[in-house]
């Protein structure tokens, strides 16, 4: 009776409460890969729901002007609906799109690039016109060379380890992960195994009690080569000596058939902080070497446990070589490889170029960087660590402002670069610049900066390296825009007629202060395509003061206030906040 008084629909309100059903059709899809429709003019936000789709879902959590509900049943399938190959695909924070066609996903990746260029680069169709199809795989499964299993305790209490529900730390179990390489199954049942058999406890994240956090796997696919880290809430791992032998004994099978693969580096990483950060600093080895090593085009790269490498070997092949062919190397010029990580894309280049240099904050990157320069026997590199907004900055002033560079390749995380970097960037008067982006939203902020001071867009590419989710990488090539014709102009500074007063300058300067690298006018963008209303200017400034983030001061800014500051509702203020986490301003 509850049942079918729970299942009746809602036809004729303009209102629903939580735990209403309704039927909706799904028009479409938001940031983060989940279904929108329209209900009586309401939009709700139905995870799992799919474009095309009509479907019953279940209301969550109802706001003023949107909501968010549940997908309980698919009445028509969306024409893109396919089965998801694995099991735990719905529950799974992993992968968001198995649910639909890879063509599909590709469409929206593609269009998820133009739309951030458009509305957040302010750039024009024709520019976005210039962008090339998508580079897809062929095969989209199986791809991923670096797993981290967290391990814990599953709702029945027995030891498991998988991946998080999506916006939780709650483990769904699953050691037969297909988006990951094949090897990880028999290697995460293994530690499993030995845990249960030794009652070697898994760690507790709220009461920061017991030992195995994580199990980080990394494969070189193209040397066979295989890495077993555990990440431990202590010292050191009981009876690892026997720990080492199981290891060393796990069937590992590549993806090629008749492939099998080398356990060339058992290790534990010490993360005995109470924080959500997978890896501590320190690695002890355990068995073999600290690292492993794999190739791409013919580049034999060391990688570390804490170094970043891509995680998609074939999309990272096509990716390099996309930027190469960018690049279009003559031999005689300078990069600056800027977010190098262990040098990946500065040796693919040094092959190319006169000088190649490489700017990586992490340093066990750098170290690699330079062993894999020694390795492949390059010695037109050089490697500096530090953030790439202090170091190129720092170079720069040091030069008294003779720093060049032919290209500038720009590889950052998902927050994009920093307002300083660029600025000097443009200085170094690049001919080309290179930029390969995780985040279309960000990358177009830094393109419009870049567009507004002397650069045009001229390629650009997205590449599918995370195939059944909902990150897009993009690679897109900048190149200096040449002046139709020269005047020379004789200046003179000082005082009287036909001189520059140098106060002028120094006043100017004065007003110049660095802009902010997330915009507002990004803030507002993101939140009317994610939440279909406006925000207004005060209101995000009122969330950043309250957040005590840095605020730039308004050319027009008035000393006092003339009218007490208004709040924003508390529906505004959450969906300000996610756009500041979204752009990691938060
Ligand atoms: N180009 C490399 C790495 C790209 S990932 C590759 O393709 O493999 C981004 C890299 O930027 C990471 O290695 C990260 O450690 C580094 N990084 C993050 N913030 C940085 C900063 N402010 N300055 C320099 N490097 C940074």
């Amino acid at each position: 009776m509850a049942e079918k008084k729970k299942k009746q629909y809602i036809s004729d309100q303009t209102a629903c409460k939580k735990n209403d059903m309704v039927t909706l059709e799904i028009t479409d899809m938001g940031t983060e890969g989940e279904g929108i429709g329209k209900w009586n003019g309401y939009t709700l936000f139905v995870k799992d729901a799919l474009i095309g789709d009509v479907v019953c879902a279940c209301i969550m959590k109802t706001k003023k002007r949107y909501g968010y509900a549940r997908l309980v049943e698919v009445i028509t399938p969306s024409p893109y609906r396919v089965e998801p190959l694995c099991a735990v695909a719905r529950q799974c924070g992993g992968c968001q799109l198995q649910h639909c066609s890879y063509e599909k996903q590709l469409e929206w990746k593609e269009e998820k690039v133009k739309n951030c260029l458009l509305r957040i680069g302010g750039f024009g169709v024709q520019e976005t016109d210039l962008l090339e199809p998508v580079l897809y795989m062929e095969e989209p499964y199986y791809y991923r060379n670096k797993a981290q299993f967290p391990v814990g305790l599953n709702k029945e209490g027995e030891l498991t380890a998988g991946f998080y529900a999506g916006r939780s730390h709650n483990i769904i179990g699953n050691t037969n992960c297909l988006i990951q390489h094949p090897c990880n199954y028999a290697i995460v049942e293994t530690v499993l195994a030995f845990m249960r058999e030794y009652g070697i406890s898994p760690y507790n994240e709220k009461e920061h009690s017991g030992l195995v956090r994580h199990i980080l796997t990394r494969v070189g696919v193209n040397t066979g080569e295989v890495m077993v880290c555990l990440v431990i809430n202590g010292e050191g791992l009981p009876e690892s000596r026997e720990f080492v032998k199981r290891m060393l004994a796990c069937p590992l099978y590549g993806l090629k058939k008749g492939q099998t693969l080398t356990m060339k580096s058992i290790c534990l990483n010490i993360n005995q902080e109470k924080t959500n950060v997978i890896l501590g600093e320190k690695v002890k080895v355990l068995s073999g070497q600290s690292y492993i090593e794999d190739t791409i085009g013919g580049i034999l790269y060391r990688i570390s446990p804490l170094s970043f490498y891509q995680v998609n070997p074939v999309q990272t092949k096509k990716l390099y070589d996309t930027a190469l062919e960018y690049a279009d190397l003559k031999g005689d010029e300078t990069v600056w490889d800027l977010y190098c990580g262990i040098g990946t894309i500065s040796l693919f280049l040094a092959q190319k170029a006169k000088k190649v240099c490489g700017v990586e904050i992490v340093p066990q990157a750098v170290e690699d960087a330079r062993q894999n320069a020694k390795i492949n026997k390059m010695e037109n590199v050089e490697f500096f660590t530090g953030a790439a907004e202090e170091v190129i900055p720092i170079l720069y002033e040091k030069s008294g402002g003779s720093l060049r560079a032919d290209l500038v390749v720009l590889d950052p995380p998902r927050k994009g670069c920093d307002e300083r970097l660029l600025q000097t960037v443009v200085l170094m008067e690049p001919e080309k610049i290179v930029y390969i982006s995780c985040d279309p939203a960000t990358l177009a902020r830094d393109l419009r900066y870049l567009c507004d001071r002397g650069y045009e867009l001229r390629r650009g590419r997205p590449c599918d390296m995370f195939c059944q989710g909902r990150h897009v990488e993009t690679v897109v090539m900048l190149s200096h825009k040449k002046p139709d014709s020269v005047i020379n102009v004789k200046v003179e500074f000082g005082e009287g007629e036909g001189k520059v007063p140098l106060d002028n300058i120094a006043k100017r300067a004065e007003a110049y202060k660095p802009k902010e690298r997330v915009t507002y006018k990004m803030i507002k963008e993101y939140i009317e395509v994610k939440y279909g209303f406006k925000v207004h200017t005060a209101y995000i400034a009122e969330v950043k003061r309250e957040l005590g983030l840095p605020m730039y001061d308004a050319p027009n800014a008035v000393e006092e206030l003339k009218q007490p500051r208004k709040h924003p509702t508390a529906e505004k203020a959450e969906a300000i906040k996610d756009a500041l986490k979204h752009f990691e301003v938060i």
